[in-house]
């Protein structure tokens, strides 16, 4: 058996109708932006393998640090314990991020590393309040994860009918726009007396087909929950380490969140690894004599040295001066290829944040996850040796830093030629 049909014996795959047709192809290795599969074909990973590996594959300087801890620390327990990755880590993510963030919660993965924030949040008011707040406010089509707490957060989709009745109520909000922003305000003035935390996306939402607003209208939000003491979270999971063309998202604001969720990019990559930062308002209110105030909560592989060490590796590329040359080289490329495509009769909409550029197709109704042009687009630049993964209708490239001005205009190229003749 070829390793396509083992695979196909034992493997149930994520995001996945396993009856579907679509073979999962197998890939022999990694290089920079490119994937080789077993017949030595080369595929340009435009979407950074699910938006995390942001200097391309088997970066070299990441496989050494990450060697190295290997033989040194693999792993140890993290509460009574500690070691030097974890704290060098967190000393050299703290201050990059907006606002003063405190503290460093580690955890395994973007969905964890909102658990956490939501439970950080919700105990809050546990143990600072005889009346807790029990409300979280978030984005009608946000996704923050797949884990129950998270997907209670995230807008009622396909992804969470199943469970239904089993997730808790949230208060959703619309996006927020010139129109509505006053709306929106007053709906967080009324509710807020019971409004525990607001959790967003901050600038993009992700898996909603990029959806993109303004920082100026998210500063607004932010500053209603302070005034009326709702703490806010922002899911940095996805936007985080450059993506947005600024190391984080939020430095686009004049307002910092009390809380950090970041993952993906922080490893570049590499493994997974996740992380919640707090200010010293939320850590202040676990800070006690009184055991009932601790977090309760960690997974085994907490802080994993390898782990950190693989972040601190990547965040040494991602602070080099050549990164950030490249993110707005990305930026800008992008910016003249959207200006190109912009008014092309099959799009409904072209939108751009950083290095992520996302193209909305007009399928002549509403945009849709499950939309039959995905495995079209899907397959066709899948033969053109790019990995786009269209979520829908929505096509998006979100690359690596590395990826050169050959392989960008490659990749416009062919979403031209798609325009032609899908
Ligand atoms: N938050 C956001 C904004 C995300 O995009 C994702 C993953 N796509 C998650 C949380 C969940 O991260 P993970 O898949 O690592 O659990």
């Amino acid at each position: 058996m070829n390793l396509q049909e083992r695979d196909q014996k034992v493997i149930w795959h994520p995001y996945t109708q396993m009856k579907d047709p679509l073979p999962h192809i197998p890939i022999s290795h990694g290089e920079g932006v490119y994937l080789f599969d077993q017949q030595g074909r080369k595929y340009i990973d435009a979407v950074s393998s699910w938006w995390v590996n942001i200097h391309g594959h088997a970066h070299p300087h990441i496989a050494q640090k990450v060697s190295e801890q290997l033989h040194t620390l693999e792993h140890v327990i993290f509460a009574g314990f500690t070691h030097e990755p974890a704290v060098q880590l967190a000393e050299r993510l703290l201050p990059l991020l907006p606002g003063r963030q405190e503290k460093v919660f580690y955890s395994d993965n973007g969905s964890t590393a909102v658990e956490v924030a939501i439970k950080m949040c919700l105990q809050y008011w546990v143990n600072t309040s005889k009346a807790p707040r029990t409300r979280i406010l978030a984005f009608k089509e946000a996704y923050h994860g797949d884990t129950f707490g998270a997907m209670s957060v995230s807008g009622r989709s396909i992804f969470t009918d199943p469970f239904a009745g089993f997730l808790f109520d949230v208060e959703f909000i619309d996006l927020p726009t010139e129109k509505n922003i006053e709306q929106l305000k007053s709906t967080i003035k009324y509710l807020s007396s019971d409004l525990a935390c607001f959790i967003f996306e901050p600038l993009v939402l992700g898996t909603a087909g990029m959806r993109m607003y303004e920082a100026r209208y998210l500063d607004e939000l932010i500053t209603v929950c302070q005034k009326h003491g709702v703490l806010t979270i922002a899911d940095e999971v996805m936007t985080g380490f450059g993506r947005t063309g600024r190391y984080f998202s939020c430095e686009a604001l004049k307002t910092a969140p009390d809380i950090f969720c970041l993952s993906k990019g922080l490893t570049g990559g590499t493994m997974p690894l996740g992380v919640t930062t707090c200010n010293a308002r939320i850590f202040d209110a676990f800070f006690s004599d009184d055991k009932l105030k601790t977090l309760y909560h960690g997974h085994s592989f907490t802080a994993n040295p390898v782990a950190c060490a693989a972040s601190l590796a990547s965040l040494d590329i991602l602070l080099n001066g050549e990164t950030l040359s490249n993110i707005q080289r990305i930026t800008a490329k992008h910016h003249e290829f959207a200006a190109q495509i912009r008014s092309h009769p099959k799009l409904k909409d072209v939108r751009q944040a950083g290095t992520i550029l996302a193209m909305e197709w007009d399928t002549g109704t509403d945009s849709s996850y499950l939309s039959g042009l995905r495995n079209q687009l899907y397959n066709y630049f899948l033969e053109s040796g790019i990995i786009l993964r269209p979520l829908g209708n929505i096509l998006y490239i979100l690359p690596p830093y590395v990826i050169s001005d050959g392989d960008l205009d490659y990749i416009y190229q062919t979403i031209l030629s798609a325009l032609n003749d899908i």
